[in-house]
């Protein structure tokens, strides 16, 4: 019987090493040299370890099974990639004014009229160059975006809006035009714009547009309503 790598490994131990009996059973001194392993693969069984191997014949094909199963690869899922470019050429021809039989050359060209870019080259081109445009579309219709919401934040920041805030608030001794309460009544008070500022842009620091609400009538509130409430109680 001749020592395959098969036997050398089943006498491994469980952290993965070779006692020093095992090693002198398989002939090698201690302590072992490298490439010992090699060296006596091939080489005749000694007595003592053939009939261990005998002993334990029922262990060592059981390994050999485990050893040898060939390895199964699991595929992995392809997930599949909803299709959305019916929707975005919907989306499209709709800005574009073009009807649902417009071919997508036509769809193109009415972009390039649009916005001045370059007609793809190829044919399997076009429906990247209209989900690029449908992208854009997408963009602009969501606001305000981030740029527009820090220019709300450094609005009411600004010095200018700091001070004709003190004067509007000095000017209503710190009361609610509308309802007379003042902050000894718990609620805050808050300077508004009578034309709303998402309406009115021009009239943001006009002293004549802004009042004082207390935080509850604010709330009441519409953002559309530009009804003067001043001094009205
Ligand atoms: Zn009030």
């Amino acid at each position: 019987m001749l020592i395959t790598d098969e036997h050398i490994e089943f006498l491994k131990t469980d952290n993965g090493g070779y006692t020093k009996k095992t090693l002198l059973c398989l002939g090698i001194d201690w302590p072992a040299i490298r490439g010992w392993k090699n060296n006596i693969i091939g080489t005749k069984m000694g007595d003592d370890l053939r009939g261990f191997f005998k002993e334990s014949e029922d262990k060592f094909n059981l390994f050999r099974a485990k050893r040898n199963k060939p390895v199964i690869k699991k595929k992995r899922a392809v997930r599949k990639k909803k299709d959305t470019y019916p929707k975005r050429r919907e989306q499209v021809l709709k800005d574009l004014g073009l009807n649902e039989y417009a071919t997508n050359a036509g769809v193109c060209l009415a972009i390039h009229n649009k916005t001045g870019w370059p007609i793809p080259g190829r044919k399997n081109q076009y429906p990247k160059f209209i989900t690029r445009y449908s992208r854009q579309l997408n963009r602009a219709s969501k606001l305000p975006n981030r740029k527009q919401r820090s220019k709300v934040t450094d609005f009411y920041s600004s010095k200018q809006w700091k001070e004709a805030r003190y004067i509007v608030l000095s000017k209503s001794e710190g009361r609610c035009q509308l309802c007379g309460a003042s902050a000894s009544d718990g609620v805050q008070i808050h300077v508004d714009h009578i034309k709303p500022r998402s309406t009115h842009p021009e009239l943001e620091l006009d002293l004549d547009n802004l009042g004082t609400l207390c935080s509850d009538c604010n709330l009441g509130k519409s953002n559309y309503d530009d009804y003067d409430y001043r001094n009205k109680f």
